[in-house]
C-alpha cells in the first residue's frame, strides 16, 4: 500500500529539538520562560516588517484561547452580537459562546471566498434597525486567502465596530504588502498541528499596544492581583502557551518562509494539473494586492461541466488512493449547534460547502506524491 498523503501534516525544520532540550536544561517545563519570550519576539518581528508601529504578540495555548480573549479584551459579554463570517472552521465561532454573546453569520463573497462587506453592512444596518448594534465583526482570512482588507475596515470605521481577526490559518500571507495579522484591532493565529507552522498546539493575540499585552497575560494566567498571595477580581483563564511548545514555535519560525514558498509551489502545481480539466476551478487571489500563503490549495467543481460529478465523490475516490483531502467548513449558520442565530447572506457559502475541496497541501509533500495526485485526479476526471 502506497503511503498516506495527509492534507496538511506537521514538518519540522530541524532546529526545534535544540529549543526544547534548552527548556529542559534550564528546567523551565513551566507556561512561561525564556522560549515563549523568544518566539513573542520572533513573532513581532515578523509581522513588524515593512511597517512603522510596533504591534505587540502574547503566546497562548491555541488560537481559540486567542480569539476568546480577543473578545474579552473587546468588551464582549453576555448577550452582545458579535457578526462572523459563516464560512469558516468553528473555532473562530465559539469563542462567541463562551463569552455568552450572540453569534450574527455573514455570508461570503466570491472573489475571497471571505466575509462579504456588502451583506455585512447591510447586517449591521439590520440590526441597528431592531435595536442593537453588534459589537465586534470577526473576518477570517480561510484557507490563508486575505480577505476583502479594505473593504471590511471601511465597514467597520463607518458604524465604529472594531474588527477581531481570525489570521490562524493565514501566517505569512499578506495584503498591500503588510502581514495578514496586522489588520484587526486585535488578531489571532493558530500553531495547531495541521497549520502552515506548528507548536503541537498553540497560538497566539496580537495586540497594538504594550498594554493590552500586559493585560491578555494577565488574563491567561488566571488573572491574579498584585498581592502576596492568591487574590483574584476578575474572571481569568489558563491559556499561556508551554516553553515546550513555544521552543517548537522558535524552530518552527526559521523555516516559516521556506514553507510558505512550498505551498506556493504545490499552488502552482495545482494551476497546472487542472489547466487540463475544464471542470475545476484552483481558488487564486484576486489580483496582486493579495498574497496568499496558500495554505491549503481549493478547488470547486462547475456541475455543469463535470458530468455530475461532486466534490464528495472525488473525495472518496482520493481516500481509496490514501490521499486525504477535506470538505470546505461547513457553514456556520447551517451547523446544529448555531442552526438558531440569524444569518444575512445570498447562500454564497452553502453553494461553496457543496462545491469545494481542499487538496493536499502540506510542505512536506514529495515529488513522487505529487505524481500520485496528478495520476488520481485524471483518473478521476478520466483524462487520458
Ligand atoms: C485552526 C483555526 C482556529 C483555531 O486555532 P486552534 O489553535 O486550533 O484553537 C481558528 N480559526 C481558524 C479559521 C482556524 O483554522
Amino acid at each position: 500500500m502506497n503511503n498516506k498523503i495527509w492534507l496538511s501534516s506537521p514538518h519540522m525544520g530541524g532546529t526545534e529539538m535544540k529549543y526544547i532540550d534548552q527548556a529542559f536544561e534550564d528546567n523551565l517545563i513551566t507556561p512561561f520562560g525564556n522560549n515563549v519570550n523568544a518566539f513573542e519576539n520572533n513573532l513581532e518581528d515578523y509581522l513588524f516588517k515593512g511597517r512603522d508601529e510596533r504591534i505587540h504578540v502574547a503566546a497562548l495555548s491555541s488560537g481559540t484561547a486567542a480569539i476568546h480573549l480577543g473578545l474579552i479584551l473587546l468588551g464582549i459579554s453576555k448577550g452582545d452580537e458579535v457578526l462572523i463570517q459563516s464560512h469558516t472552521h468553528i473555532a473562530s465561532a465559539n469563542p462567541i459562546l463562551y463569552a455568552g454573546a450572540i453569534p450574527i453569520f455573514i455570508d461570503s463573497e466570491l472573489d475571497t471566498f471571505n466575509i462579504c462587506p456588502v451583506i455585512l453592512e447591510e447586517a449591521i444596518k439590520d440590526r441597528i434597525s431592531k435595536g442593537k448594534k453588534p459589537k465586534a465583526i470577526i473576518a477570517v482570512h480561510l484557507y490563508g486567502n486575505p480577505y476583502k482588507v479594505d473593504e471590511v475596515r471601511d465597514v467597520a470605521n463607518r458604524y465604529g465596530i472594531p474588527i477581531l481577526e481570525d489570521s490562524a490559518e493565514a501566517l505569512g500571507s499578506s495584503y498591500k504588502g503588510r502581514y495578514c495579522g496586522v489588520f484587526g484591532d486585535i488578531s489571532a493565529l493558530s500553531f495547531n498541528g495541521n497549520k502552515i507552522i506548528t507548536t503541537s498546539g498553540g497560538g497566539a493575540i496580537i495586540v497594538r499596544t504594550k498594554e493590552l499585552k500586559d493585560r491578555t497575560i494577565f488574563l491567561a494566567t488566571q488573572a491574579r492581583d498584585n498581592a502576596p498571595y492568591y487574590q483574584h477580581s476578575v474572571v481569568g483563564y489558563n491559556y499561556r502557551m508551554s516553553n515546550i511548545s513555544a521552543g517548537i514555535g522558535r524552530g518552527q519560525i526559521e523555516v516559516l518562509e521556506k514553507h510558505i514558498a512550498i505551498r506556493r509551489d504545490i499552488h502552482e502545481f495545482y494551476r497546472t494539473v487542472f489547466s487540463e480539466i475544464d471542470a475545476v476551478n484552483v481558488f487564486s487571489v484576486p489580483d496582486d494586492n493579495y498574497f496568499s500563503n496558500y495554505w491549503l490549495t481549493i478547488i470547486t467543481i462547475d456541475f455543469d461541466k463535470s458530468m455530475g460529478r461532486t466534490p464528495e465523490e472525488l473525495r472518496v475516490f482520493l481516500e481509496s488512493n490514501n490521499i486525504e483531502s477535506r470538505p470546505f467548513w461547513k457553514p456556520m449558520h447551517l451547523q446544529p449547534l448555531y442552526e438558531e442565530f440569524p444569518y444575512y447572506g445570498e447562500k454564497i457559502s452553502e453553494k461553496l460547502f457543496l462545491s469545494g475541496l481542499c487538496l493536499p497541501s502540506g510542505s512536506n509533500m514529495t515529488e513522487d506524491d505529487k505524481k500520485r495526485i496528478k495520476i488520481s485526479l485524471y483518473k478521476f476526471f478520466n483524462i487520458r
